[in-house]
């Protein structure tokens, strides 16, 4: 029988059963076939039986495998209609997403959906449009008995109420409505809409200008700009300019933030500019419902502007005409676990298939971005000024560790900038470097560093067996007693005593009111705002923290900010080390002189004459950045090539190995223009009571490499399976993390 499932209560029914392609949020790559008696469209949600489950399943596009008996296939059992089908532009997006990032559809699908439309079951949304008598319902007035709707009758004919309102003229509100809903003696009618009345806007300098001038001559189809600013030169108040023409137009408006940055300071800058009513915000600390509400009203366009972190680069925007993307150096744009996609790169995507374009701000951008403006596939305009009253860009001075006498790691003249500060009542900033968990040993006679012989990477230092290993290509040897270049024996790992040098400071300066900023400090909602309070109350004297630290945070009147132990990032393991330690560094010292007190930047160091802290001294990135280009194309790194890594994890490293040694050999005949390199441990070996090791996969060719990397999972899964249930592997594809 075609009728009765038992369950099927929504949706509507055909005649004939029809084959669907359904996917679910599950690790198996590719869809299932179920039969479906309701007439469902793909984006359409709707509940599956799997196994002895029903779980939530999303219909996709793609045409059903031919002959499965139509008898094996179990039957789609509810369809969740209340809220129209997910739009084509997202699911062309997902797709995209999972295919790019070798990731299975359904799990890709359903991390770009907000909690709420992950479960079976459905939503359905409130409609806050309000209710308007239409002509039918105007000429008939209900008889004088039904007091309850004789008197909503007469309410709706004073104008249109929302069921809200509607609520306060009876409690029987709910249910009247809907029956004059479906007799048609009232309809929706569309709220008005709060006017795009514009806040106070600062008149803009002349690079500001220039900037939005070129930015608004070009305001629609596909095209990447870089606004390379250096810190304060006022992007963000170029962005706000350039969203204002777009709302005008009605159009919809993309923000993308780096996790840390969406704090309260810069929604209420938004909020003071655009009405707050058409501002959603979203990023992962909301309430599930809040977030839901908040994706639905971008999705309905209720919203014009979403302002959110990494996730929200897949909110459904019908009307979208402007994306931008601010600190799109930051690394918190890639997510490191599950579908490891990259917010900035999906941005791109984006933009290019809504033909719209993208903006990219950063006083230190990425290099994969230099790269493109270098090859003119993005246009830059660059902001060389502060652009707040005097504000200057700080001094930048190095104080040599090598010849200094240091007091519990810190030198004297750290020592006394800081006193002298907490005399003034000013407030300090202490940024203490915690990159580089990978120590790699290093002479601080001849400045040799420990480095692989068989690739241009640095080797770790692995304390307990004594033995230096390469974690790109497995290479491993025994730590030498001396120096091999000069044969002194002060050798010793780079990025030691972080913990010491926080300890220090309190017995340095008991008087002072320090605060700590870390991942700890900063876990629970609010954190934020507290911490600005104190800062902004002149409650604080020093601000002491790590990587936290060097975002786009403004702390209003700081004169001070000295640096400790970044030398880690200068000689890593990691090749990305010094782009993110320069970016970081520059971060930092922004914070410096920001309003009209002029900053000082102290940077303790064993390298003064580095390259990177030379650069950081003239405020040169460009230079900088030209350089490690180049660098990174005589090593083969990337931009100049495409990497995946294929990472494997068991709860031991010998698994792990034998996992991936077995890969390698069995897919080394498919690796056309592809390298493979490994295994070799991960940076971080041991993570939760598992080990990792990892194949890193390179190649020339973004083609070339995506083949490839195209016919491996269903090899992986068969593969990983022979291993036993305790084998677990991941591709990660254009990797930030070793
Ligand atoms: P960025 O995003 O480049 O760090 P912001 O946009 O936050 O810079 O600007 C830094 C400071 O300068 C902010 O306090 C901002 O309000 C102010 N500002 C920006 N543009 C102007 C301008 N044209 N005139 C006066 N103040 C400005
Ligand atoms: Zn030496
Ligand atoms: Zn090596």
């Amino acid at each position: 029988s075609l009728v009765g499932t038992g369950f099927g209560v929504k949706g509507i029914f055909t005649v004939a059963s029809q084959r669907v392609q359904v996917v679910v949020d599950l690790p198996l790559f590719g869809a299932f076939t179920y039969l479906s008696h309701f007439d469902v469209i793909p984006g359409q949600r709707v509940a599956v039986p799997f196994g002895t489950r029903q779980l939530c399943g999303v219909v996709v596009t793609g045409i059903p495998p031919e002959g499965l008996p139509e008898t094996q296939l179990k039957e789609v059992a509810q369809v969740f209609d209340a809220l129209p089908p997910l739009p084509a532009d997202f699911l062309a997006m997902v797709n995209f997403a999972a295919a790019y990032y070798h990731f299975p559809l359904g799990q890709t699908l359903f991390t770009a959906l907000p909690t709420g439309l992950r479960e079976a079951r459905d939503i359905i949304p409130p409609d806050e449009r309000p209710f308007a008598l239409t002509a039918k319902g105007e000429a008939e007035a209900p008889p004088a008995r039904q007091r309850a709707r004789l008197a909503l009758w007469q309410a709706l004919g004073d104008g249109a109420l929302t069921q809200a309102q509607a609520r306060q003229v009876t409690p029987q509100a709910g249910k009247i409505l809907a029956d004059w809903l479906a007799e048609e003696r009232i309809r929706r009618v569309s709220p008005e809409r709060v006017p795009l009345e514009l806040g106070p806007a600062p008149h803009l300098n002349d690079d500001q200008q220039a900037a939005l001038s070129a930015l608004t001559a070009q305001p629609s189809g596909f095209q990447s700009w870089l606004l390379h600013g250096i810190t304060g030169s006022g992007k963000t108040e170029v962005y706000l300019q350039r969203i204002a023409p777009s709302l005008a137009a009605g159009q919809q408006v993309l923000v993308l933030v780096p996790e840390i940055n969406l704090t309260p300071q810069l929604v209420e800058r938004f909020i003071q500019r655009f009405p707050a009513s058409r501002i959603a915000v979203q990023h992962s600390q909301l309430a599930d419902g809040e977030r839901l509400r908040n994706w639905l009203d971008a999705w309905q366009g209720r919203a014009d502007i979403v302002i959110g972190t990494r996730l929200s680069v897949f909110t459904p925007m019908p009307r979208l005409g402007l994306i931008v993307v601010d600190e799109e150096h930051d690394g918190s744009f890639k997510q490191q676990d599950g579908l490891r996609y990259h917010a900035r790169d999906l941005a791109i995507w984006r933009a290019r298939q809504a033909g719209i374009p993208i903006i990219l701000g950063s006083a230190t951008p990425s290099l994969e971005t230099v790269a493109n403006v270098e090859a003119g596939r993005y246009r830059k305009l660059t902001l060389s000024q502060r652009a707040h009253g005097a504000a200057r860009l700080p001094t930048v001075r190095l104080v040599d560790t090598r010849r200094a006498k240091l007091t519990e790691g810190l030198s004297d003249a750290v020592i006394k900038a800081l006193a002298s500060r907490l005399e003034r009542g000013e407030m300090s900033l202490v940024f203490i470097n915690r990159r580089g968990f990978a120590p790699v040993l290093a002479c601080t006679d001849c400045g040799w560093t420990s480095g692989c012989p068989r690739c241009s990477t640095r080797l770790v230092l692995h304390l307990m067996e004594r033995k230096l290993r390469c974690h790109h290509c497995g290479w491993e040897e025994a730590v030498p007693h001396a120096c091999p270049e000069c044969g002194a024996p002060d050798i010793k790992p780079l990025g030691e005593g972080t913990q010491r040098l926080e300890s220090a400071l309190g017995r340095l300066f008991p008087s002072a009111r320090i605060l700590r900023i870390d991942r700890d400090t900063t876990q629970r909602k609010q954190a934020w705002d507290e911490i600005y309070r104190q800062v902004h109350a002149g409650e604080v004297d020093m601000l002491v923290g790590t990587q936290m630290l060097a975002k786009g945070h403004d702390f209003g009147t700081l004169s001070l900010v000295t640096v400790l132990n970044a030398d880690g990032g200068l000689y890593s393991a990691d090749y990305r080390a010094s782009e993110r330690l320069f970016a970081q560094l520059t971060q930092v010292a922004g914070r410096a002189g920001r309003a009209d007190a002029p900053g000082e930047v102290l940077v303790q160091t064993q390298w003064p004459d580095h390259p990177l802290y030379q650069a950081l001294v003239a405020h040169d990135f460009d230079g900088f950045a030209a350089s490690l280009l180049q660098e990174r194309r005589l090593a083969a790194f990337p931009p100049a090539v495409y990497q995946a890594l294929l990472r494997a994890d068991a709860t031991e490293l010998a698994q792990a190995n034998a996992f991936l040694t077995q890969v390698r050999a069995q897919v080394q005949p498919l690796a056309e223009e592809v390298l493979i390199s490994g295994p070799a441990p991960a940076l971080m070996v041991r993570l939760a009571n598992r080990e990792r090791a990892q194949l890193v996969l390179e190649s020339p060719s973004r083609q070339a490499l995506h083949r490839f990397l195209d016919q491996l999972p269903p090899l992986l899964d068969a593969l990983a399976r022979q291993h036993g249930r305790g084998l677990r592997w991941s591709l990660d594809v254009d990797p930030q993390e070793m």
